[in-house]
């Protein structure tokens, strides 16, 4: 579904102007689509309605309440990796029963919580981080569920930053610490350790990557099962891959098309936990053009959003569509689109060719739905951006601009300084 579109030379998001939204609550801007988000859940939901998976989303890739809410109305569980995503969940009336906790690093405290909650399950990552999790559970008078995040080492031939699934990277346990772990499972009697989950990595465009994963856990799984050792679920991650600049991501029906047979021989309750599919296309970012700069060898576009606001350009050499959210006839030109931070890495495209744009036009980053709002800072004491969200004809804020207030809050200046 494409619910950002111009109608006569106007960029919409469904059916308002995004130049209204931006001329009412200002730049540097998120704007969601509630009905892409609901759209593109619904693909990954009936694309694999033969194994009817619970869909974890993945609350990193965009954690705003009215983001969640939208999608657990929908019957989404949560894939969380801290107390705050916890708590966000739960704050929107999160089924316990849908959530999955991952993280190589959960504390005591989290442990607790996540007890206290009867999630799911752990995904969990290490032999002491099992412990941990008995221990804790005992002290509690509980019995808490674990699945053992598998370590498949598969590279997923994703940008370096975003694979998981190699021995190189911090994530997950190896074949033979978990066969390990299973084979003594009885020694934890504080937690019942009965699922299997990977997550090699986001931004997947191929589909072999998945298949050999998930080769390798079904041979895992017929070796488990020739030791009586029985196994509930299998957590397949996220990883599915959004379309950024040229059609190379598989659609919906394409991935479940080459994995659900290898799921189903799993035999196993199937969890899935896509993030950026289902956020990513669902958000623009809109930022206005404050100067135009030639300096006689590039000419530069500044605008008023920054690399603190969204990172990805410069962390994860992310192309990011760039349009102008009014066309006009204006002659296209090769820019560098850049914020105003002083830190070279401040760029959004290079040697973009774009539409002519002034001073006080708006452009809209595209796909900046996932791994967008949530990994913005306050680097050079910027308040992060508003988020507002459109559904038909409707617009609001779901987070305010954050004031200079909320940039000094909890500083001060110590007694021995006055
Ligand atoms: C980040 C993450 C996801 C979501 O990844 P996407 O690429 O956004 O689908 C899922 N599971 C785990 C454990 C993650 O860390």
């Amino acid at each position: 579904m494409h619910c950002f579109q111009y109608k006569k030379n106007q960029l919409y998001c469904e059916n308002v102007r995004i130049q209204k939204i931006a001329d009412e609550c200002g730049t540097p801007l998120y704007i969601y689509s509630y009905h892409t988000l609901i759209d593109h859940f619904n693909k990954i939901k009936n694309a694999f309605k033969k194994i009817k998976p619970i869909i974890c989303f993945a609350a990193k890739a965009n954690d705003n309440l009215a983001v969640l809410k939208s999608l657990i109305d929908q019957g989404a569980g949560c894939d969380i990796v801290s107390e705050g995503e916890l708590r966000k969940a739960m704050k929107v009336n999160a089924d316990p029963a849908k959530i999955v906790f991952a993280s190589v690093g959960k504390t005591d405290q989290e442990i607790e919580l996540a007890l206290r909650t009867d999630i799911l399950f752990f995904n969990v990552e290490s032999l002491p981080e099992l412990e941990q999790i008995n221990r804790i559970a005992k002290s509690m008078k509980k019995r808490a569920r674990a699945a053992l995040r598998i370590n498949p080492d598969v590279d997923a031939a994703t940008h370096q930053r975003i694979t998981t699934g190699t021995l190189k990277n911090k994530f997950g346990i190896d074949f033979s610490t978990a066969r390990d772990i299973l084979r003594q499972r009885d020694c934890f009697s504080f937690v019942q350790i009965n699922g299997l989950h990977i997550h090699i990595g986001s931004q997947i465009t191929t589909l072999d990557p998945y298949i050999f994963s998930i080769k390798k856990v079904l041979k895992f799984l017929e070796e488990l099962r020739s030791e009586n050792i029985d196994i509930e679920y299998f957590d397949l991650g996220g990883g599915f891959a959004i379309n950024y600049k040229d059609s190379d991501a598989k659609t919906a029906d394409e991935i479940a098309e080459a994995i659900v047979p290898l799921l189903q021989e799993t035999g196993l309750k199937i969890i899935l936990e896509p993030g950026r599919f289902i956020a990513g296309n669902a958000g623009v970012f809109v930022t206005k053009v404050l100067y135009l700069k030639d300096n006689g060898f590039k000419k530069f576009l500044i605008v008023d959003g920054g690399m603190n606001d969204l990172i990805r350009p410069t962390l994860y050499d992310a192309y990011h569509e760039i349009v102008p959210v009014q066309r006009t006839t204006a002659e296209s030109v090769k820019v560098d689109v850049v914020g105003p931070i002083c830190e070279s890495g401040d760029y959004f495209a290079k040697d973009r060719i774009l539409q002519g744009m002034k001073k006080n036009e708006f452009m809209a980053i595209m796909s900046a739905g996932a791994y967008g709002y949530v990994m913005s800072s306050n680097y050079n004491v910027r308040g992060r951006p508003a988020e507002v969200m459109v559904k038909g004809n409707k617009f609001e804020v779901i987070k305010e601009r954050e004031t200079f207030k909320d940039l000094i809050r909890g500083e001060r200046v110590p007694s021995f300084l006055s």
